[in-house]
């Protein structure tokens, strides 16, 4: 135990990549950095987290902060619930911190959007305390060095990771560099489709690279179908090009961000067009007649957590200019920038100027793989 943790800590030292947030591990760029790079890769969360910190400098900045500009400075980066519960727990920070986000993990994980993960990221790495972290990285190298048959998603194997992570921090005295040592091991030795396992300071340890199963772990439970949702989505144009965009409610599909007015639809493609005139219909008496464009309108699908979007874009044009509360006109694509607006929106404003492929499907994109 004693001569893995030591490899590991002196291996991370030498090899680990400079990323803004290692600079001055501060709770907040800590707690920032975690947040943004759940279901994100590095090198797309690091402009963001730059930004971001030019924006809100520190945790009373955020709060501060209303949600409209939080969730435009997150635009882009998707995901948007992040962006949501993180300014509601700045929020209650201030109010029951006084500003500084505690070291205790469960305090930390009594915030919105934190977990036991992001709780002990924090912990750890912003306090060095010994407390332990088990991403999707962390899993993979764990579920082979010690060659673990039990599923990483199932209740049983996530327990014992949590208690495996928990004794190596515990025994590393250097919380911090332990962590992130597995998490950046994960990231560029013990990948997920051909470890280096020549390189890895873990070798002369690891049960997978003894056994040759390397291939085969990590172990994951089969993983349910996403559920098809299929929607329409109504692009109205105004005689100069401006689009209209509607904003969410604060809950549920894309909530708090704009987007062009969608709605969810019977599978057919006659469910989809009724659909789009139900939408056009309701977009109010100010717009004039909102016609649809004839033809059959062009596909695209979207993926979220658990639910797969399959959307029609109608496109229609508005006679009048006066667009309902909870709507705005957009100029020119520059103008989207500044706003927090759906990934989906600008997917459909891209098929309908003709910029995208029909039939353009997103990918989720891997958790801090780097
Ligand atoms: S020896 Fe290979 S499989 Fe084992 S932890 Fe290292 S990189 Fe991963």
């Amino acid at each position: 135990m004693e001569d893995l943790v030591h490899a590991l800590i002196t291996w991370y030292r030498r090899a680990r990549r400079a990323l803004p947030w290692r600079d001055a591990p501060s709770p907040y760029r800590v707690w920032l950095a975690e947040i943004m790079a759940q279901q994100t890769r590095l090198e797309t969360v690091q402009p963001y987290f730059e930004r971001f910190l030019i924006r809100f400098p520190d945790l009373a900045a955020l709060a501060a902060a209303s949600l409209d500009d939080v969730l435009a400075m997150w635009s882009g980066l998707g995901y948007y619930r992040r962006a949501r519960l993180l300014h509601r727990a700045a929020r209650r920070v201030v109010e029951v911190h006084g500003g500084a986000l505690p070291a205790d993990p469960q305090a930390l994980r009594a915030l919105p959007g934190v977990g036991r993960y992001t709780a002990g990221a924090i912990a750890s790495v912003a306090f060095g305390l010994p407390e332990p972290v088990l991403d999707g990285n962390v899993k993979r190298v764990l579920s082979r060095l010690l060659d673990l048959e039990l599923a990483v998603d199932s209740a049983a194997g996530e327990r014992r990771l949590w208690t495996e992570a928990e004794t190596l921090v515990r025994a590393s005295g250097d919380p911090s560099a332990l962590n992130q040592g597995l998490m950046e091991l994960g990231a560029l030795i013990c990948s997920p489709l051909s470890p280096a396992c020549q390189e890895c300071p873990l070798a002369p340890a690891c049960l997978a690279r003894r056994a040759g199963t390397q291939a085969k772990r990590p172990v994951r439970a089969p993983r349910r179908a996403p559920r098809v949702q299929p929607m329409a989505a109504l692009v109205v144009r105004r005689a100069d090009g401006a689009v209209l965009l509607r904003k969410n409610p604060p809950e549920g599909l894309f909530g708090g961000l704009w987007s062009v007015p969608l709605r969810a639809c019977a599978a057919s493609g006659q469910g989809a067009r009724r659909a789009a005139e139900e939408l056009a219909r309701a977009l109010g008496p100010g717009l004039g007649a909102v016609e649809l464009a004839p033809g059959r309108p062009p596909r695209l699908e979207h993926t979220l957590t658990h639910r797969l979007l399959r959307v029609r874009v109608f496109q229609a044009l508005a006679r009048g200019s006066r667009a309902r509360r909870g709507c705005r006109w957009v100029e020119g694509p520059e103008r989207l920038g500044r706003l927090g607006v759906a990934e989906l929106t600008r997917k459909v404003l891209a098929l309908a100027a003709g910029t995208k492929k029909e039939g353009a499907r997103s990918k989720r994109s891997p958790s801090r793989s780097g």
